[in-house]
């Protein structure tokens, strides 16, 4: 079997008009063979830059025979590093492709992609949904889950509280700051000493991701476990954040971490330091996510998978295939490959648009004041803050 082409998708996968999360874009990959075989992957790390990437390397592929997974990917990575040091547009690129690889292989060999990886550790992978207020939390309950993840900065204790008074102690309760540019690291450190009391799952992303010295020091000083990685790529991407044990629980992003063999890596060098998995998805369309189910029913050191429940109306029109979720988990499928496949008519009705997030004007970009930044998070605490005024010093 030889691959024949390499085709990208790009589409729009936000409502119109929603603010800075309305950039988002999904790409999907098909990897065509000369045996009629072809494979489905997806891609982020910036997708309409990644889909570029793809063409480049397109002409390396071709030619070459799709179940030699692990040396095509080193051919990718070879090629590209002229180019500087593997990121996540390298890493998505590589991901996109190396993710049909598996899909072809499984339709090949008549095996879902999960039998490739190693075996099934378990028949459902759980996942967690989204909620900032109690009655979205309620109603999650309602509907089977039982771990939720609220995120941001401002009244992020309130938030917690409210969430936890509602759902009661036997849920799993997460926080994501989002590492926001602006956020001290000791800032970071308060607001995780604040958030102590309400038995976390984790702490995710206390401070941007390029210095790792200040996650360091949020996970020396803050007793929640600490949970980074969808912004990297690579096993050197996470390799210091799991080999000083910084992190508790590494979050790859299954569109952009450079393919499921480099997340199974991941998972292996973080199960030597008693670290978890739980992958990121926010970005990501269905594709990457049925992707990430087939290599968490494989792995001993899965945690959790970020789901979003009630996304964008195109989710569920532009793959067959879709997800059987019951109790808030996803069932592990059987068909073979991925047990996927792309909607091509549907998805050229959501032509790429944005592809940068545009945050709202009142987003604060500057650092912020250790005071000012509490002012934000622990707004009714009993002592009034100051009021906030963007960019004074205290
Ligand atoms: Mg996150």
């Amino acid at each position: 079997m030889k691959i024949t082409a390499i085709k990208t998708y790009l589409m729009h996968a936000a409502p119109p008009e929603t603010g800075g999360w309305s950039a988002r874009n999904w790409l999907f990959v098909k990897v065509e063979t000369d045996e009629g075989i072809y494979g489905i992957g997806e891609a982020s790390g910036w997708p309409r830059v990644v889909e570029t990437a793809i063409h480049d390397m397109t002409p390396l592929m071709i030619g070459e025979e799709p179940f030699h997974i692990e040396k095509l990917w080193n051919k990718m990575q070879v090629a590209i590093m002229g180019h500087g040091m593997t990121g996540i547009v390298g890493g998505g690129a590589m991901t996109g492709i190396e993710m049909a690889l598996w899909d072809i292989k499984g339709k090949a060999l008549g095996q879902p992609v999960w039998n490739l990886l190693g075996g099934k550790m378990r028949d459902k992978v759980r996942i967690y949904a989204h909620a900032h207020e109690k009655e979205r939390a309620r109603e999650l309950l309602d509907r089977g889950y039982n771990a939720i993840k609220t995120g941001g900065i401002k009244n992020c204790v309130e938030s917690v509280e409210a969430i936890r008074k509602e759902v009661g102690p036997e849920i799993d309760l997460m926080v994501d700051v989002h590492g926001p540019p602006w956020l001290t690291t000791r800032d970071a450190i308060a607001l995780g000493r604040a958030l102590e009391d309400y038995d976390l799952l984790f702490y995710e992303d206390p401070v941007a991701p390029e210095n790792i010295e200040a996650i360091a020091r949020v996970s020396d000083a803050v007793d929640i476990p600490i949970a980074a990685g969808e912004r990297h790529a690579g096993i050197w991407g996470v390799k210091e954040l799991i080999e000083r044990e910084i992190i508790d629980v590494v979050q790859p992003d299954t569109g952009r971490a450079g393919g499921l063999s480099q997340m199974k890596k991941i998972a292996a060098m973080a199960e030597a330091h008693y670290c978890s998995m739980a992958p990121h998805d926010g970005s990501l369309g269905p594709v990457a996510e049925m992707a990430a189910v087939h290599l968490m029913a494989t792995l001993p050191n899965f945690l959790i998978l970020e789901h979003l429940e009630d996304d964008v109306p195109q989710r569920y029109e532009v793959m067959t295939g879709q997800p059987e979720i019951v109790d808030g988990h996803i069932i592990v499928p059987d068909t073979p490959g991925l047990g996927i496949d792309i909607v091509e008519e549907a998805i050229a009705k959501y032509p790429s648009s944005g592809n940068i997030g545009i945050p709202d004007d009142s987003y604060d970009y500057q650092y912020i004041q250790a005071r000012q930044g509490r002012a934000l998070w622990l707004s009714e605490q009993e002592t009034p803050p100051p009021e906030y005024r963007p960019g004074q010093i205290f």
